[in-house]
């Protein structure tokens, strides 16, 4: 359903007035696939390049290099009619609801908003799409007259969740939803989304820097480090049998039942840099197992089970790693 290849965002920072610019590979060569009605949850530290991969797939961004297609179709180019019209097919919620919101504007007006935009139906019958919207999201009737200042943190995400889901969107980007609320609502946030998304079938990705929070609203699961993806698994195997050290580290961080990891695993050294991104294995620096390899060579992703994919030279039994990239097994 949605496919990239190859995915590549560079910027160029510069370092004081006379600094050279510094190429920042924010997105490093992705290649991912998320099947129609299911989620991809991406995983990483900040810096790790999720936010930029779920831009580019929503087409926010244009790639420096590499594809995204929908439904087949490669993306148009950024502003034109037929990029407008892919644009529909898509929505994006992310962290901060507030911001999301006008402070001014009752609910039910927001939620209505893209109906009204995209001129669906009469007024009557947006009017009744926003009753049911508020109540699909968990809200009553009579707060669509609330203004946004007038709810909680996970009432206003809430809100944001009706509003993308208004225009009934195809793909579904979720940065962060609930990384501004209080634990104690996450839960029933995230439920919310994959209650919507089951239902609607709509196509979701799913991007968090806590592995738990996308463990039960994802089907797969990519973790990404420095602009690439080390490990790509479905949920359970992520979670049952991690492969890569950095995804070993996060899952044994996660305390709960069925983890296979029984002993923490504290990552060391500094939190990653795109700007200054570690020859060879990026993640060596902090690998509590690297080889003198893993300082020179760069581990390719690739199958090391089926459905499951993992870029690191033991993984992969010291074999030489010639191989590109590997697009994800379907
Ligand atoms: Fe660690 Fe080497 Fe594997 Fe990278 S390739 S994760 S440094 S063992
Ligand atoms: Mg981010």
């Amino acid at each position: 359903m949605i496919e990239a290849s190859d995915l590549t965002k560079t910027y160029f920072s510069r370092r004081g007035l006379l600094g050279r610019p510094t190429a920042v590979h924010a997105v490093d060569g992705i290649s991912l696939t998320v099947t129609q009605g299911t989620t991809l949850g991406i995983v990483g530290e900040s810096g790790s390049g999720k936010s930029t991969t779920g831009r580019l797939l929503l087409g926010l961004e244009t790639p420096s290099a590499g594809h995204v297609r929908f439904d087949g179709e490669p993306m148009p180019a950024l502003e034109t009619a037929a990029w407008r019209k892919y644009r529909a097919r898509m929505q994006l919620v992310f962290q901060d609801p507030l911001a999301a919101l006008d402070r001014r504007l009752a609910i039910g007006a927001q939620i209505g908003e893209p109906l009204t935009i995209h001129d669906v139906g009469t007024q009557a019958e947006r009017r009744e799409r926003v009753t049911t919207l508020l109540q699909a999201v968990g809200l009553r009737r009579d707060q669509e007259n609330s203004y946004p200042h007038e709810l909680s943190g996970g009432q206003r995400q809430r809100v944001v969740i009706a509003r993308a889901i208004a225009s009934d969107p195809q793909l579904l980007v979720c940065d962060e939803p609930v990384s501004a609320l209080d634990v104690s609502i996450q839960a029933q946030v995230v439920n919310l989304l994959r209650d919507l998304q089951e239902t609607r079938g709509i196509t979701m990705v799913f991007i968090s820097h806590d592995l738990k929070v996308v463990r039960n609203v994802s089907d797969r699961v990519a973790v990404m480090y420095l602009g690439r993806i080390v490990e790509e698994a479905s949920s359970k195997e992520i979670f049952r049998a991690p492969l890569h050290p950095y995804t070993k580290a996060l899952v044994s961080s996660v305390p709960v039942p069925g983890t296979a990891l029984k002993d923490r695993i504290v990552l060391q050294g500094e939190p990653p840099n795109p700007a200054a991104r570690p020859v060879g294995c990026a993640f060596h620096p902090r690998c509590a197992v690297a080889i003198t390899r893993c300082r020179t060579e760069t581990p390719a992703l690739l199958p090391a089970a089926a459905g499951h994919s993992a870029a690191c030279h033991l993984v992969h039994g010291g074999q030489p790693v010639t191989a590109v990239a590997e697009t994800m097994p379907e």
